[in-house]
């Protein structure tokens, strides 16, 4: 797996380290009382296990499934919610955790489905954002690391399905993608 990196961009203890500066952070910013996470699959997940075992409180986890489709057929953008059932958070403090922070449209959408759902307020972590113009105004409340806008592979992150359990965050060679 590592033949097929080019170059690793963030690693494993640079990550760590901010994710413990992270934690402190949205420990430090909730109000009391119950808060709920919602982790979007797949891509958070590494993200998520090594952030929230890092926050010392009481959390109600749970996973979304979203798929996002960027440009080709549907040039606008469309996010579509793939669970058969929504969270329960209403009246709730919510986390919304992703890996990458792109075009925005899947923070965008999944936040207003949210507050729709009645949330009483939304924050958000991303591990990474793409120093971009975004497609919808949105920005996530806490950021891991700002990156520029290059695809990037690891630590949650695919291409095609792997690479999500590389520790770092690193760009795949140009022989793996063409
Ligand atoms: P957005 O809706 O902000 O455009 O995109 C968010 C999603 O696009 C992320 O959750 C991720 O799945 C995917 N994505 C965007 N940029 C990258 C990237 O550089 N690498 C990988 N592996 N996925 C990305
Ligand atoms: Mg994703």
């Amino acid at each position: 797996m590592r033949n097929d990196i080019e170059r690793v961009l963030i690693d494993e203890e640079v990550i760590e380290k901010r994710l413990d500066t992270m934690a402190a952070e949205i420990e430090r910013n909730f109000p009391e009382g119950p808060l709920v996470v919602i982790i979007l699959l797949k891509g958070a997940l590494v993200f998520a296990a090594d952030l929230l075992r890092r926050v010392p409180r009481v959390l109600e986890i749970e996973c979304l499934n979203v798929a996002s489709y960027h440009g080709g057929v549907e040039s606008s953008g469309r996010v579509d919610f793939l669970d058969r059932h929504f969270p329960e958070v209403r009246g709730h403090h919510v986390l919304l955790l992703d890996d990458i922070l792109d075009t925005g449209r899947t923070l965008h959408a999944v936040k207003e489905r949210l507050l729709e759902e009645g949330a009483e307020a939304v924050h958000t972590a991303v591990l990474l954002a793409k120093d971009k113009q975004r497609a919808e105004e949105v920005s996530a409340d806490y950021v891991g690391f700002e990156i520029g806008d290059e695809f990037v592979v690891g630590y949650g992150l695919d291409y095609q399905g792997k690479y999500r359990n590389l520790p770092y965050v690193g760009v795949l060679k140009l022989s793996v993608t063409h």
